[in-house]
């Protein structure tokens, strides 16, 4: 059975009360494998904590020069990250990154020995106009023409439909088990061969009152945690949930 994974975006705030202490939540268990995404003004500190895995919510793909305001895959992996968010819907829109430079990230944090947990997801225009398989089939073709070198352990696929993340519409609710599962399918049967075993993680609205039945889902093989992941109590059962499918 593959390792779970839990991924903890802590988007644009601080480091949670109790996630550098000795009993916390955020700490890996092995299974479910936990890591952190703190802002890059706090990879250090987590870093330094020495008990939590941690990794970064973007990095460019160019090693340095003029780009105001960035930090390159080479330096995260130097500063002693793991992990490394790659198109995030949030970069995606409000950065404007596009499948192209998604790509290049992806190719540059692997280069650099960083594992991308690469973020689709449709949003709600796009689901209402049905446009959802074409949109996943966009932002996963990169992959092909890398997947002659690539292994499906190397890197991770986040599937976050926009519409159900927490920044998203509050009108539509979150997935149910049912649709992310059969979302989760769909995205495997799309990939090519030889990296179908990818770990696959849901994110959207995922909290401890729908993470055990979401996780339970055979395609879904962990998540990343937004809104959930700010507050260590409410982290804690969706972590529980996760041990428990890795029992
Ligand atoms: C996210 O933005 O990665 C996310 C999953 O957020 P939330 O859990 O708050 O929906």
């Amino acid at each position: 059975m593959k390792k779970l994974f839990l991924g903890a975006n802590w988007k644009m705030n601080p480091i949670p009360t109790g996630a550098l202490e000795k009993n916390s939540p955020y700490v890996s268990s092995g299974n479910p494998e936990v890591v952190v995404f703190p802002t890059f003004v706090d990879l250090h500190q987590c870093i330094a904590s020495n008990q939590l895995k941690v990794g970064a919510q973007c990095g460019k793909a160019e090693a340095s020069g003029a780009l105001t305001g960035d930090v390159s895959m080479t330096m995260l992996k130097k500063m002693g990250c793991t992990h490394v968010l790659c198109g995030h819907s949030e970069r995606r829109k409000l950065h404007h990154e596009t499948d192209e430079e998604v790509g290049r990230q992806f190719k540059s944090a692997l280069d650099v020995e960083l594992m991308p947990v690469l973020c689709i997801g449709e949003t709600a225009e796009e689901r209402d106009q049905e446009k959802t398989n074409d949109v996943l089939k966009l932002q996963l073709s990169f992959l092909s023409t890398q997947s002659s070198k690539l292994k499906a352990q190397s890197f991770l696929v986040a599937y976050e439909p926009v519409w159900a993340i927490s920044g998203g519409d509050p009108n539509k609710p979150a997935s149910t088990s049912a649709e992310a599962q059969s979302m989760h399918q769909f995205i495997r049967s799309i990939l090519p061969k030889e990296l179908q075993s990818v770990r696959i993680l849901y994110g959207g609205s995922m909290k401890g009152s729908n993470a055990a039945e979401l996780l339970a889902q055979p395609d879904i093989d962990g998540a990343l945690v937004g809104g959930a992941a700010l507050v260590a109590d409410q982290f804690v059962p969706i972590a529980r949930a996760a041990i428990e499918k890795g029992k």
